[in-house]
């Protein structure tokens, strides 16, 4: 059986079959306001519908960018810019106070240029505002790094390796707000320190973010 698709809320939904008994992870894809539900075998798409409708309906999406649908918008640093699209004889972007402009040369799907400038733009806005903070937060809980990058991984916001104390970011942080980005910040740095989340760790974070557990379950992702 073939994929399914819907938009709701404007989140593009996928339904996908798979042999797996149970309609199993769903993952809403910050960047992309996309969301794929891996549908078992023994389920109907109209029940996998509903299932992912649940879901949706179940998220704060202040966070997710919206691609689809009519009232299209993107997320940075936790405000909203509505997309306006224009034809042009190249593709590119700009982002003002107020809107996200895109300029599409039409020889593309209009949605894939809007995604390719939403990620170069997460690139270089998350990159610099990182720059600043990581130095800060350094100093503030007087731990260091060995280096950072971001990378496009899906699954968590943040990882931190204990041992070599490089910490990988993931792009989908640009949507966040400053303090949850700061609180991830301190989060990794605490690895450097800690290898768990125990209790050692728990002092650590309350101790540099009183509020970090309230702050991290405000964003909640959805898987
Ligand atoms: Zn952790």
């Amino acid at each position: 059986m073939e994929d399914f698709s819907f938009i709701y809320k404007g989140i593009k939904v996928t339904l996908k079959k798979t042999k797996n008994r149970a309609a199993a992870r769903t993952i809403i894809n910050h960047i992309y306001g996309e969301m794929v539900v891996s549908v078992g075998a023994r389920y109907s798409f109209d029940k996998a519908k509903e299932f992912a409708i649940k879901v949706i309906n179940n998220t704060n999406l202040d966070g997710y960018n919206c691609l689809y649908g009519d009232n299209k918008y993107c997320v940075l640093f936790g405000k909203k810019y509505p997309i306006r699209i224009i034809q042009s004889t190249n593709n590119g972007s700009a982002f003002s106070d107020k809107e996200l402009l895109i300029a599409t040369n039409g020889k593309y799907a209009d949605i894939d240029v809007i995604k390719s400038e939403i990620k170069k733009h997460y690139y270089s806005q998350l990159k610099a505002h990182l720059l600043r903070v990581i130095p800060e937060c350094e100093r503030y809980v007087n731990l260091e790094c060995s280096g950072w990058k971001l990378v496009e991984t899906l699954f968590s916001w943040a990882t931190c390796n204990h041992k070599t104390k490089f910490i990988k970011f993931s792009i989908s942080l640009a949507t966040q707000n400053f303090q949850f980005i700061e609180t991830v910040v301190i989060h990794e740095l605490g690895h450097i320190m800690y290898n768990n989340h125990g209790k050692e760790f728990n002092d650590y974070m309350k101790k540099y973010v009183p509020e970090y557990r309230k702050i991290l379950k405000s964003n909640k992702k959805s898987n």
